[in-house]
C-alpha cells in the first residue's frame, strides 16, 4: 500500500474525507445580463447541462420583463413562425429565420405551460400569463434556476469581456470569471432604470465589432396640433387603425389601439408605425388615424426619445453575427442574444419571442460545440 492510500484509509477510519484536488477551471457560459435573454438561456443551458452563470446589473433579475404590456406580460403571439417572420419583416427576419424556426412560439408556450404557467390567449393570439402578472414569468424562470442550481450574481453589472488564449475573463466591478463561452444579453438602451443601459453594444464596439446606432423602434409621437391634445384620455381599442404617410402616400398600415396622451399618440398601432418610420429611416411622415368614432390627419409628429421605447433599434450589426449560431463572427465564443443585437419586431409579443428564440439558438450552439471539443 503507498503512502496516499494509507492516509486515506487513516482518515477514513477517523471519519474524514480529504477535499477533492483544487483546480482552476472556467465556466462553460457565462450569461451577461439577467433579462428575458439571460434566463431563457440559462434555462436552456440548465435542461442540457450546460454548467452557467449569470451575471445581472440589478438587484433583481427581469426588471423589464416585470414592466411589459402594462404589467401583464404579452410573452408570445400563437402563430407559425413563417407568421412571425413576415410580420417582423426584413431585415431582422433573414437574420431571425433559424432562431424562431428552432424555437416557434409554439415551443416557447409549451415550455412555460410545463413549467406550470397558466396562459390566457387573446382572440388576436397574444399570449399572456392567465393570472394577468407579468411576475409569474420571471418566477417561471427564478423557480426552475433554483431547482437546477443555476449561480445566478445579482447587483453585478459586468465592466468588461477580454478574450484569451482560451476562453474570456468577465470583468466586474470586484473580481473576475474566467468562461470558456460569453452570452451577451445585456438588452437595449431604453427604460434604463430596468438595467439595459447599452453596456452590450459598448463591450462589443470595444471588441471591434460595428454597432448600428440606437435609437427609438416602438414608441409614442408628439404632436402640438390642438385638436389631438384637446383629446387627451381618448382611447380607441377596437376597430382603430393608423396609416404612416410619406409624402401623401400610404407606406404602412397598423390596426390596434391609438391612445391620445397629453403630448401627443401611443397605442399599437402608432408604435408599430413608428417602428417602420425607423427601419427605413423616414423621418418627416404624417399619421392617419382611423377609429369609429372619425379619422384624421397628424402632420409631421415627433417620434418620443429612446429612452421611452418599448424597443432598441440598432445594436451590434446583423452582419458581425452568425444568423445559425448568433455567434460573433470576429470573437469565436462570444455570442449574443436578444435586443442587444440589431434585432426588433412589432408589438404583440414578437420582442420577447426573438430573445427567446436568439437565447434558445446561443447555447444549443454552444452545448454542441462543447460536445465536439
Ligand atoms: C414598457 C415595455 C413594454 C413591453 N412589452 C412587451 C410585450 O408585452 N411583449 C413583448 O414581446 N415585448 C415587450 N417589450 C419588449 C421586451 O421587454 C424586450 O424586447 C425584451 O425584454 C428584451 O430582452 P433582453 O433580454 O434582450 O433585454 P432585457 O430584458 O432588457 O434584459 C437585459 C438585462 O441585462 C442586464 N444588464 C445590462 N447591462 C449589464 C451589465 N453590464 N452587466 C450585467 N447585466 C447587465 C439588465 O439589467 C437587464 O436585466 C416591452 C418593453 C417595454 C420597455
Amino acid at each position: 500500500m503507498g503512502r496516499d492510500a494509507a492516509m486515506d484509509g487513516r482518515e477514513q477510519a477517523r471519519g474524514q474525507v480529504r477535499a477533492p484536488a483544487l483546480t482552476h477551471r472556467p465556466v462553460p457560459l457565462a450569461i451577461v445580463g439577467g433579462g428575458a435573454a439571460g434566463l431563457f438561456a440559462a434555462s436552456v443551458a440548465a435542461s442540457r447541462g450546460l454548467g452557467c452563470l449569470v451575471l445581472e446589473r440589478k438587484a433583481r433579475i427581469g426588471s423589464k420583463v416585470l414592466m411589459t404590456a402594462n404589467g401583464r406580460c404579452n410573452f408570445t403571439k400563437d402563430i407559425s413562425a413563417e407568421r412571425m417572420l413576415a410580420d417582423i419583416g426584413e431585415p431582422v427576419a433573414s437574420f431571425a429565420a433559424r432562431a424562431l424556426r428552432e424555437c416557434p412560439p409554439s415551443m416557447v408556450a409549451a415550455g412555460f405551460k410545463a413549467r406550470g404557467l397558466k396562459i390566457k390567449r387573446m382572440a388576436d393570439g397574444r399570449l399572456f400569463p392567465a393570472s394577468g402578472k407579468a411576475a409569474d414569468v420571471v418566477h417561471v424562470f427564478g423557480d426552475q434556476l433554483r431547482d437546477s442550481s443555476v449561480p445566478l450574481l445579482v447587483n453585478c453589472p459586468v465592466t468588461g469581456i477580454q478574450p484569451m488564449k482560451s476562453g474570456f475573463i468577465v470583468a466586474t466591478r470586484s473580481f473576475t470569471i474566467w468562461a470558456r463561452n460569453v452570452l451577451v444579453a445585456t438588452g437595449g438602451a431604453s427604460f434604463p432604470k430596468t438595467g439595459s443601459v447599452g453596456d452590450g453594444q459598448e463591450f462589443a464596439r470595444r471588441l471591434g465589432l460595428k454597432v448600428e446606432p440606437l435609437r427609438a423602434g416602438l414608441v409614442g409621437c408628439e404632436t402640438d396640433d390642438a385638436a389631438v391634445r384637446s383629446m387627451a384620455g381618448a382611447r380607441f381599442e377596437h376597430g382603430a387603425s393608423a396609416a404612416l404617410l410619406v409624402g401623401g402616400r400610404e407606406a404602412f398600415r397598423a390596426e390596434g389601439e391609438v391612445e391620445v396622451e397629453p403630448w401627443g399618440l401611443s397605442g399599437a398601432a402608432i408604435y408599430n408605425c413608428t417602428r417602420h418610420a425607423a427601419r427605413h429611416g423616414i423621418a418627416a411622415f404624417d399619421i392617419a388615424i382611423s377609429t369609429p368614432e372619425g379619422a384624421w390627419t397628424v402632420r409631421r409628429p415627433r417620434m418620443r426619445p429612446l429612452k421611452e421605447a418599448i424597443v432598441t433599434m440598432g445594436g451590434v450589426a446583423l452582419d458581425e453575427i452568425d444568423p445559425e449560431t448568433m455567434e460573433s463572427r470576429k470573437v469565436p465564443g462570444l455570442y449574443f442574444a436578444g435586443e442587444v443585437m440589431d434585432v426588433d419586431g412589432p408589438t404583440g409579443g414578437y420582442n420577447l419571442t426573438l430573445a427567446f428564440a436568439t437565447a434558445n439558438l446561443a447555447v444549443r450552439s454552444i452545448a454542441a460545440s462543447a460536445v465536439e471539443r
